[in-house]
């Protein structure tokens, strides 16, 4: 072989060898730094299959397989537009309650959910009558504007009727996100927290829940 041409030879081939060695030093880097970026955080989430009256642990990454609905990760706030119905989320974790509060032995049922604003101001009106004021009516049934009831994100449970069985929705209820919030309805619960959170402290009635006005 020519001297010349195999001195090319040589070169180019150590010359491919050098840029291989970068580039598998390169990429080697890229992928480590890859693998820190991938740490994702992977919370539990409950699953409930209304047909078969399941619940399952899932996560956050899997999620719920169909027809299992998710009890949700956040406690529920009303929509901005008017519903006409309850929650479907809140109505899961209800009824995923309703089982285990059958396992443990206590029946709840939902006596009244959600209301429209008619109904709700008709009750109001009967309440104005039967506590005298607007305000100390406002302690058991909210204006119609604001009732959780009419944005179908409360409920009352049992009421009137079996209060040990809705005890043991106060007691249990904050596994599925359901709260008593007020210490004048042992009936009344709300999805104020999500499944598994502790329920707040519970105001006194549903008046101290109002913002409070401003004082000029
Ligand atoms: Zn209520």
């Amino acid at each position: 072989m020519d001297k010349k041409l195999s001195n090319f030879y040589f070169w180019g081939a150590g010359y491919l060898l050098l840029v291989c060695a970068i580039l598998t030093l390169t990429s080697s880097k890229v992928t480590d730094g890859e693998i820190q970026i991938v740490e994702k955080e992977v919370a539990p989430l409950l699953c409930f299959n209304v047909e078969t009256s399941e619940l399952r642990t899932s996560d956050t990454e899997s999620g719920c397989l169909a027809p299992e609905e998710s009890l949700g990760t956040e406690p529920i706030n009303h929509t901005d537009v008017r519903p006409t119905q309850i929650d479907r989320t809140f109505e899961v974790r209800f009824l995923a309650a309703q089982v285990a509060a059958k396992e443990a032995g206590f029946n709840i049922r939902i006596t009244s959910g959600f209301r429209t604003q008619q109904l709700q101001e008709s009750l109001h009106a009967d309440a104005v009558k039967k506590y005298g004021s607007e305000e100390e009516a406002s302690k058991w049934v909210l204006p119609k504007e604001i009732s959780h009831h009419t944005w179908g994100t409360a409920i009352d449970v049992n009421y009137p009727g079996d209060r040990k069985a809705a005890k043991w929705l106060e007691e249990s209820g904050s596994t599925f996100g359901l709260c008593r919030v007020y210490k004048n309805e042992w009936w009344h619960f709300e999805p104020v927290i999500a499944p598994g959170e502790l329920c707040p402290p519970m105001m006194a009635n549903a008046l101290e829940s109002l913002p409070t006005p401003e004082v000029k």
